[in-house]
């Protein structure tokens, strides 16, 4: 005989009921079935909800009105399928239960007050109606069935609402039973009787553990828990979407797994069949056909070492210490006997070596009464301070490691940490049973989905992860896009999966977790209805739990730039181009890279200067080395190496201006260019990164326009005017020629400071042929003197500029960082 359990999602509606049917009859057609039922989905949650209602004196004929209909609109629907008298009978104990629950209630509502054996009576009649239901099902298509009532076989102790049962005591009564007289039983789940013929439950979820016990006393050949998944996966499936189906457990695997709260298996579920060695399978009732996970002894060819991850929520952390706790024989005892006379388990329990303080976790729903019989237990202790008061913290979970192959095995706790570092996830507590088949962290409940599945991605997923979220689809933003496009395959060969979650311009976003398709971004940004609002988009990141989102600015907004606080304070990575966030007030400067440090997120700016050269990353290399700068001079600018290298050929400002516009080399505004400023921007990153203190003010700037030119107006206007300017750039350019020079436009840092200007160059100077677009840096330094350390190559463009970001990127992917 083989026993199957259905639990209440496989039930939820007469299309499914039916269905259920179908594969116990067709196991039937093979060996006897015993069948556990739950009730369908909701009622059970309802019947209690009800209870609760009437105890409060509050309004419960709305909730049993619901629950009525739940099992009409069932009835109704089986019609065509039942013989009407079974159809009839059917309504007939839905009318004594429905009877039965308002007279109970109606007492409960008086009392202000449901005793737990009014509350298991009332509670256990969902599963009792779904397996009258199931019965008349069976017996429709010609197979003898019959109901086995829990209350009369199933002998259970301990509290009523959570009651244990006797397996000894129960299968002497199983023995007085015929079963051969039906091929097909069907028993109600969650459902025993005490001692004194009490109706008592066996807990919430606790279908489960009665199809285990019911196949132990009736030494089943096997055990079916039907659920809506298609076997125990790696992790709860909920929690992350690329779960994977386990094929085989252990009994203590499953045991330790179901204990750490994977809800697809009661805890007390497993200790029958391990006693009886009977083997469980656990199958999908939507998919017949998938194997689904085994539960036995087996041995297991290939184990891992972790075999899954499990979080439990809604947990309560106790804390007591206190001096009188050194040596003092029998705190811990104490400490525990107290509790378990609360009948509460302790979920996790650790003692510091120290035995100054004794930390447990006990499931919130408990804390008050636990707190109650700590606080007359100890009270003396604390009234003498020997104890101090005791600590009490909420909201947290549980989260495991479990797998009988991490026994004896190096490095998994600490793969373990690492991958709840790395997630920004805070360890309140941890401990690890001397079985080594599990290891648990205790952290905040908040973070638990996050958690999950940042060590779901460090012991079962090869691939990395990277979010990114763009802001800006301009040049830089489009380029980057495209690349993107172009090498996502090619990555994801290497295991890096690159996602583009959110593209922003300054109107409108267009968000999508799973990623948007690239091939058509534009239309779809297009089409998007929300406007842009940066706190919005922080907000929405944060919510997707992503576990390495980038944040990408390709805008030169000031606005931008100042969010970025937000954006790392919302656990993203920052990218930029954008030179505004490193030439604000110095405050702010220091403000973002504590905050980086602080949220174990990345800041990377590289194209901030030289675009796709890395200037900063090798200006940090020579520091982390020691050296120390002592002189810097380049060509920081794109737009005026391009302009000035036409000076030299004798072409005029204004018509060297207008073709590198047209080009699209220079800033939208020229004059951003020509004012000196976006050269001082980037001289001032640079002297702020080898540990200058200064200010974009600070940074002298000797403009290309001279002072009287007026450079008022919008663009258009201004670039009409240009040619005012001409005479007087062509003069300088000519006094230059006259002793072999040419003219650069230069950023300079020194002894004296920092300043940007025209300079005069000779050929013997390396920046006389540097133009058309290109960068030269030079740095001299206590390492390159006196022939410095010098960096040349494309320092504007779309294309180096986005190659620059995409390298940026991808380096965020190295986020581990020391905690600051
Ligand atoms: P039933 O109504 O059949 O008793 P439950 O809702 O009690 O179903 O349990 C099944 C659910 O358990 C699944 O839908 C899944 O969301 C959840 N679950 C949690 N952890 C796991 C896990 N590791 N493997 C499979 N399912 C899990
Ligand atoms: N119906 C009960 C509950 O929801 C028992 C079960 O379904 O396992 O807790
Ligand atoms: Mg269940």
């Amino acid at each position: 005989m083989k026993v199957m359990k259905f639990g209440g999602t496989s039930l939820a509606n007469w299309p499914r009921f039916s269905a259920v049917a179908e594969i116990i009859l067709t196991a039937a057609s093979v060996t006897p079935v015993a069948c556990v039922l739950s009730a369908p989905a909701t009622v059970t949650n309802n019947l209690l909800a009800m209870v609760e209602l009437a105890e409060n004196e509050q309004d419960y004929q709305p909730l049993l009105a619901q629950v009525k209909q739940t099992f009409v609109d069932m009835f109704e629907q089986a019609k065509a399928d039942i013989a009407p008298a079974a159809h009839q009978h059917l309504y007939t104990v839905l009318e004594q239960h429905l009877a039965h629950w308002q007279q109970k209630l109606q007492g409960v509502q008086l009392l202000g007050h449901c005793p737990d054996l009014i509350r298991a009576e009332i509670v256990v009649c969902g599963e009792r109606l779904s397996s009258e239901l199931m019965v008349a099902a069976i017996k429709q298509a010609q197979v003898s069935a019959g109901v086995l009532v829990p209350q009369s076989l199933l002998l259970a102790n301990g509290p009523i609402l959570e009651a244990v049962v006797d397996i000894d005591a129960s299968r002497q009564r199983f023995n007085l039973v015929d079963l051969s007289i039906n091929r097909v039983w069907v028993m109600p789940g969650f459902t025993a009787a005490n001692d004194d013929g009490v109706t008592v439950t066996l807990g919430r979820n606790g279908s489960d553990y009665s199809a285990a016990v019911l196949a132990a006393c009736i030494d089943a050949a096997c055990c079916e828990i039907w659920t809506d998944v298609d076997g125990v996966y790696n992790t709860d499936p909920r929690l992350v979407a690329d779960a994977q189906l386990l094929s085989q457990l252990s009994y203590q695997e499953a045991m330790e797994l179901s204990y750490f709260g994977a809800k697809v298996l009661h805890p007390k579920t497993i200790a029958p069949i391990a006693q009886y060695q009977i083997p469980c399978y656990i199958k999908n009732t939507f998919k017949p056909e998938v194997v689904g996970t085994l539960v036995s002894n087996l041995p297991e060819a290939s184990a891992r070492q972790v075999k899954a991850i499990s979080n439990l929520d809604q947990q309560t952390m106790f804390n007591l210490s206190g001096p009188g706790m050194k040596g003092m024989v029998g705190m811990a005892s104490r400490t525990l006997a107290a509790i378990s006379r609360m009948q509460v388990s302790v979920t996790l329990i650790t003692q510091s070596s120290s035995e100054y303080s004794i930390s447990f976790c006990v499931p919130s729903a408990d804390a008050i009464k636990v707190s109650r019989a700590l606080q007359s237990e100890f009270e003396l202790e604390i009234k003498t301070d020997l104890l101090e008061p005791i600590e009490m913290r909420h909201q947290l979970a549980i989260v495991s490691l479990i797998g009988d192959g991490m026994k004896t095995h190096r490095g998994v706790a600490a793969k373990f940490f690492q991958a709840l570092a790395q997630a920004n996830v805070n360890i309140v507590a941890i401990a690890q049973g001397s079985s080594e088949r599990s290891i648990s962290a205790v952290i905040e409940q908040a973070q638990t989905s996050h958690a999950i599945r940042a060590c779901h991605q460090g012991f079962f997923d090869a691939q990395h992860y990277l979010d990114i979220f763009l802001v800006g689809s301009g040049n830089v933003g489009a380029g980057l896009l495209a690349q993107i496009h172009q090498q996502a395959q090619s990555l994801k060969q290497q295991n890096i999966c690159l996602r583009v979650c959110a593209i922003s311009n300054s109107r409108k976003m267009l968000l999508d977790a799973n990623g948007i398709d690239l091939s058509q971004w534009q239309g779809l940004l297009a089409d998007a209805e929300q406007d842009c609002d940066l706190a919005a988009l922080y907000q929405w990141g944060q919510q997707q739990q992503l576990l390495n989102p980038v944040l990408v600015d390709c805008t030169s907004n000031d606005e931008v730039a100042q969010s970025y606080l937000a954006a790392l304070a919302a656990g993203m990575h920052v990218v930029t181009p954008n030179k505004k966030a490193n030439t604000r007030d110095y405050d702010f400067y220091c403000a973002l890279r504590h905050a980086a440090l602080q949220h174990r997120r990345q800041f990377l700016y590289e194209t901030t200067v030289g675009a796709g050269l890395p200037v900063i990353d090798n200006l940090k290399k020579l520091q982390y080395a020691g050296d120390k700068l002592l002189k810097f001079n380049g060509i920081l600018s794109g737009s005026l190496s391009y302009i000035f290298g036409m000076l030299d050929e004798g072409m005029s400002l204004s018509e060297a201006t207008r073709i590198t516009r047209d080009k699209c080399f220079t800033e939208p505004d020229p004059r951003d260019d020509l004012s000196g400023m976006d050269v001082a921007r980037k001289v001032l990153i640079l002297a702020r990164e080898v540990g200058m203190q200064i200010e974009l003010d600070d940074v002298v700037i000797e403009p290309i326009l001279s002072d009287s030119f007026d450079a008022t107006g919008d663009v258009e206007t201004f670039m009409a005017r240009l040619p005012l300017a001409d005479e007087d750039m062509a003069a300088k350019v000519a006094t230059a020629k006259a002793e072999g020079k040419v003219l650069r436009y230069v950023g300079q840092i020194d002894e004296l400071g920092c300043r940007v200007r025209l300079a005069a160059v000779g050929a013997e100077d390396p920046l006389y042929s540097v133009k058309g677009g290109e960068n030269a840096l030079a740095f001299y330094s206590q390492y390159y003197q006196p022939i410095p350390f010098v960096l040349r190559g494309y320092g504007a463009g779309t294309d180096v500029t986005a190659a620059g970001v995409f390298a940026d990127v991808l380096r965020a992917l190295n986020w581990t960082r020391e905690i600051y």
